[in-house]
C-alpha cells in the first residue's frame, strides 16, 4: 500500500512534526500520517513510532482541528472516536444479499462441487483454478465505500437486509475510512468481512472481566459479533476488533455500471484491497490449480489451525475467475461458486451428570463438571472446569442438564451453554457448598476474589494438593517421585507435610511392593539434587497464594536467606518492581505463622537449602562489557546464530534490544536481506551499523 520511499519519507515527517510547533498548512500532511500510522500499527502489527510519540502526534491533529479555520476531514482518524450513543440499529439493504455457503467435509464433496462448478461454467476439459482462505469465525460486517469513503457498515442480519453499525465500524481501525476506489473506476462497492478477536486478546480481556466480576466470553466468536453491536461505539473498538476483508461483492461506476468482472480474478481483488490498507487473511499459498490443489491447502489450514492467530473453523474455497463466478450465479442461499470445508467439530453436546468440588493449594474451591464422556475435535471429554460458583450461576447450569462443549483455541474444553430447551424438568439446582468438602471448615469468599476458599491450614485437600506441588517440575522439581508415590506415603504418614520429602527412610520404602532397590536410588538421588536448589524454586513451592515462579525470582534476589524476609513489610516487597500489595500480605501473612516458620526450620534442618545461591542473584553485566549502555536491533537474516541467540548474546553484554529504528538506536546488526530498517537507520546518519561477524568480533574480544 505504501511504497518504502513513502514509508521513509513518513518517518521522516514523523520526526518533523513531532519536534516543530503546527500550522493550518500542515493539516493535510499531519492527517495523512496518522493514517499510515494506523495503518502500521492495526494492519501490518509493525509499528515505526511509539505509542507515545502517536498520541503526540493525535492530540496534535485534535489541536489543528479546534482551530475553526481547518474544514475537519471526513477520514482523519479523529473521526474514528464517537461520543454519538445510537441507541437502535435501524436497519439497511445490503446491496448485494450476504448468502450463507454450503459445507463440504471431505474430498468427495469438494470433487462433487468441481464438477457442479464445470457443468455450469461450460467447461467441459481442463481444470478450474481456486482460491483458498480461512474460515474466521467471528461477526459478518459488509461495508459500502461510496466516492472513496466508508458511508455505511452493517451486520449480516437475515442476509438481504442487516442492522447499521456505521458508527461502531468507523470506530475500529482495522477498517479504513478512505479508499482510492475511484483510482479503479469504482463509485460504488460494498465489501465482505469478518470481525474478530486475536486469541490473546480474548483471553486477555476475559481475564479483566473475570477481576471485574463480569461475565467470561465462551469464545472469541461470541466476543467478536457481540462487540459490532455495542451501544457506545468506543466499547465496540475497546473490545480489540479486528475486520478482515475477503469479498469484494458489488461494484458500480459511476454510471451506474457493474464493473466488478473487470478486476478478472479474485485473487487480484484481494490484492488491490490488501494494497488499499484493509486487514487480509493471508498465509502462504492461496491461489490452486485446481479442486485437488484447494483440497490440500485446505487441509494445511486444518494442521495449522490451533498456530493462526484467530479462530477459524474452515476454509473458504472460491472460484478465481470473477466472469464464471457471475456464470454459476446463486441459489437463494448460497452461491454456487463457493464452497465452505468444514474443520473437524470443536462442539459436541453431552450430559451434566454430576459436580464435584476439588480443593487448590491455596484452598481455592473449584466446581468440576462431570459428563458423559464425548469425543471432541481428536479428544475423549469426561470432565470441565467451571471455574466458580458466579460460572454456574451465569449459565444457570442444572445436573441433567444438556450442555454444549466446545474446544477452541486452547485445548481446555468448556461449557458453552445448557441446551434449556431440552430440560425435562428433573434437572437439579447446583447448590455450591458451604463447607469445605475435605476438612468441613466454613467457606469463605473476598469481596475482590471469585473464589470460595477454605482458610483451614490443616485441611487435607489442601496439604495433598501442596506436597504435589512442591515437589513438581515448576517448584522444587523432584524427578520421578509422582502423584502416587505422595499418595502412598502420606497413607502410610510417613509425609505429614512438604518437609517429610526430605526425611524418608528409604529402607522402608524399599520393603515396599512395587519399589525395587534401582527405583529408591534413583528417588533418593533426586531428592538429594533438590536439597540445593536456588531459593526461588524453595519460594515458590511454599504455594502461597499468588506467589508465583516469577515472583519468587524477584524476592530471592533481594535476600541472603529466606529468614530475611521474616520481617520485611508491604513496602519492602513493593519496592520490587512487579511486586504488589496483595502478594506481599500473603508472604507476610504466611511467614507469621509460627508453624510455617517452623516448616522452615525442618526443611533446612533436614538440609534444604534456604540461602540465596549464584542462580537467584541477578545477572550483573560488566561495566566494561562492550556493549553497556546501548541499544541494539537485529535486521535481515543472520547466518551463525538465530535472532534469539543475537539478542541474547547482544544482551549478557550490556545492551538493551530494542524493535525499532528510531533516534534512540545506537547499533543496527545487518544480516542478509536487509530492508527499510537498514535504509532508516541510514538516513537518520546515528546508529552504528554492523555486520553479523562485526557484531561478533566485538563480543569475542
Ligand atoms: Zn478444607
Amino acid at each position: 500500500m505504501y511504497s518504502q520511499d513513502q514509508e521513509l519519507e513518513f518517518f521522516e515527517l514523523s520526526k518533523k512534526l513531532l519536534e516543530q510547533e503546527l500550522a493550518v498548512s500542515d493539516y493535510d500532511n499531519l492527517a495523512d500520517l496518522l493514517k499510515y500510522h494506523e495503518w502500521k500499527y492495526y494492519v501490518k502489527n509493525d509499528n515505526i513510532i511509539s505509542d507515545y510519540e502517536y498520541d503526540l502526534l493525535y492530540k496534535k491533529l485534535e489541536a489543528l482541528e479546534e482551530n475553526n479555520q481547518i474544514k475537519i476531514r471526513p477520514d482523519s482518524p479523529t473521526q474514528r472516536v464517537s461520543n454519538d450513543l445510537s441507541k437502535n440499529f435501524s436497519t439497511v439493504e445490503h446491496y448485494s444479499p450476504m448468502l450463507s455457503l454450503s459445507n463440504s467435509y471431505n474430498q468427495e464433496d469438494l470433487d462433487d462441487f468441481d464438477t457442479q462448478v464445470k457443468k455450469l461454467s461450460k467447461i467441459e476439459s481442463g481444470d478450474i483454478a481456486y482460491y483458498v482462505e480461512p474460515k474466521l469465525d467471528g461477526g459478518s460486517i459488509a461495508l459500502v465505500y461510496e466516492n472513496d469513503l466508508l458511508v455505511r457498515a452493517a451486520t449480516r442480519g437475515n442476509g438481504s437486509e442487516g442492522e447499521d453499525i456505521t458508527l461502531n465500524a468507523k470506530s475500529l481501525p482495522s477498517i479504513p475510512l478512505r479508499v482510492k476506489f475511484s483510482e479503479h473506476g469504482i463509485y460504488r462497492a460494498e465489501l465482505r468481512g469478518e470481525a474478530v478477536i486475536h486469541k490473546e486478546t480474548f483471553a486477555k480481556k476475559n481475564q479483566e472481566r473475570e477481576k471485574e466480576g463480569l461475565t467470561l466470553f465462551a469464545n472469541p466468536r461470541n466476543a467478536a459479533s457481540g462487540g459490532l453491536r455495542m451501544k457506545n461505539p468506543n466499547d465496540s473498538r475497546d473490545r480489540g476488533l479486528e475486520v478482515f476483508i475477503f469479498n469484494m461483492a458489488y461494484a458500480i461506476d459511476q454510471n451506474q455500471n457493474d464493473i466488478l468482472t473487470q478486476f478478472e480474478t479474485h485473487a487480484k481483488v484481494i490484492n488491490i484491497l490488501g494494497n488499499n490498507g484493509f486487514k487480509i487473511p493471508n498465509k502462504g499459498i492461496q491461489t490452486a490449480r485446481n479442486i485437488k490443489q484447494a483440497f490440500d491447502i485446505a487441509r494445511q489450514w486444518e494442521e495449522g489451525r490451533e498456530e493462526y492467530p484467530y479462530e477459524i473453523d474452515g476454509a473458504v474455497i472460491k472460484v478465481d475467475s470473477l466472469l464464471l463466478q457471475s456464470k454459476c450465479g446463486a441459489t437463494q442461499h448460497h452461491p454456487r461458486w463457493a464452497i465452505a470445508f468444514k474443520f473437524k467439530a470443536k462442539q459436541a453436546t453431552s450430559t451434566l451428570l454430576e459436580i464435584e468440588y476439588q480443593v487448590g493449594k491455596t484452598g481455592a474451591i473449584t466446581p468440576v463438571a462431570k459428563v458423559e464422556p464425548v469425543h471432541l475435535a481428536g479428544v475423549t471429554v469426561s470432565s470441565i472446569s467451571l471455574h466458580n460458583e458466579d460460572f454456574i450461576v451465569q449459565k444457570d447450569l442444572r445436573v441433567g442438564d444438556k450442555v454444549v462443549i466446545e474446544r477452541a483455541g486452547d485445548v481446555i474444553p468448556y461449557i458453552v451453554k445448557s441446551l434449556q430447551e431440552l430440560r425435562t424438568g428433573k434437572e437439579e439446582p447446583i447448590r455450591f457448598p458451604t463447607t469445605c468438602p475435605s476438612c468441613n471448615a466454613i467457606l469463605e469468599k473476598k469481596e475482590t476474589q471469585a473464589a470460595w476458599r477454605c482458610y483451614n491450614p490443616k485441611c487435607p485437600a489442601q496439604n495433598l494438593e501442596r506436597i504435589i506441588y512442591h515437589i513438581s517440575k515448576e517448584a522444587m522439581n523432584i524427578d520421578g517421585f509422582g502423584k502416587s508415590y505422595v499418595e502412598k506415603f502420606m497413607q502410610l504418614d510417613w509425609v505429614k507435610d512438604i518437609s517429610d520429602v526430605y526425611n524418608l527412610d528409604y529402607e522402608k520404602i524399599a520393603d515396599l511392593e512395587g519399589f525395587g532397590k534401582k527405583s529408591v536410588e534413583n528417588l533418593k538421588a533426586a531428592i538429594d539434587k533438590a536439597k540445593k536448589n536456588p531459593l526461588h524454586r524453595l519460594l515458590n513451592s511454599l504455594s502461597i497464594n499468588q506467589l508465583g515462579s516469577k515472583a519468587s525470582k524477584l524476592i530471592a534476589q533481594e535476600i541472603e536467606s529466606i529468614y530475611d524476609i521474616i520481617d520485611w513489610d508491604v513496602e519492602k516487597y513493593t519496592e520490587i518492581k512487579d511486586v504488589g500489595p496483595i502478594l506481599a500480605e500473603n508472604v507476610i501473612s504466611w511467614f507469621s505463622e509460627e508453624e510455617n516458620v517452623e516448616l522452615i526450620r525442618r526443611l533446612e534442618a533436614y538440609g534444604v537449602n534456604v540461602k540465596q545461591t549464584e542462580q537467584d542473584k541477578p545477572k550483573i553485566i560488566k561495566q566494561d562489557a562492550p556493549f553497556v549502555g546501548k541499544t541494539i536491533l537485529f535486521t535481515g537474516s543472520l547466518e551463525k546464530m538465530s535472532r534469539k541467540e543475537a539478542q541474547k548474546l547482544a544482551e549478557e553484554n550490556g545492551a538493551k534490544n530494542i524493535s525499532a529504528v528510531s533516534s534512540n538506536l545506537n547499533i543496527l546488526v545487518v544480516g542478509e536481506k536487509a530492508g527499510s530498517k537498514l535504509k532508516k537507520a541510514q538516513s537518520l546518519g546515528t546508529v552504528e551499523i554492523l555486520s553479523e561477524e562485526e557484531f561478533l568480533l566485538i563480543i569475542n574480544k
